[in-house]
């Protein structure tokens, strides 16, 4: 989703303009998301302390 054709609830000017501060704001949070922010920082610990754990049972059942 691009923020080219969203319209400000504040102003009703697009936010791409940012025209208040609202649409800067709106702006800078939209700019700044990037294919990696998508990914939840909990959910990422989750799956690596799911890889370790499955990596102690594998290791722990192989010995
Ligand atoms: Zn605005």
């Amino acid at each position: 989703m691009t923020y080219d054709r969203l319209v400000c609830a504040n102003c009703a000017a697009p936010v791409s303009e940012g025209r208040c501060p609202v649409c800067r704001a709106n702006r800078e949070r939209l700019q700044q998301e990037s294919p990696l922010s998508g990914l939840n920082p909990m959910a990422l610990i989750a799956l690596v302390a799911v890889l370790v754990a499955a990596v102690a049972l594998l290791a722990h059942q192989t010995v």
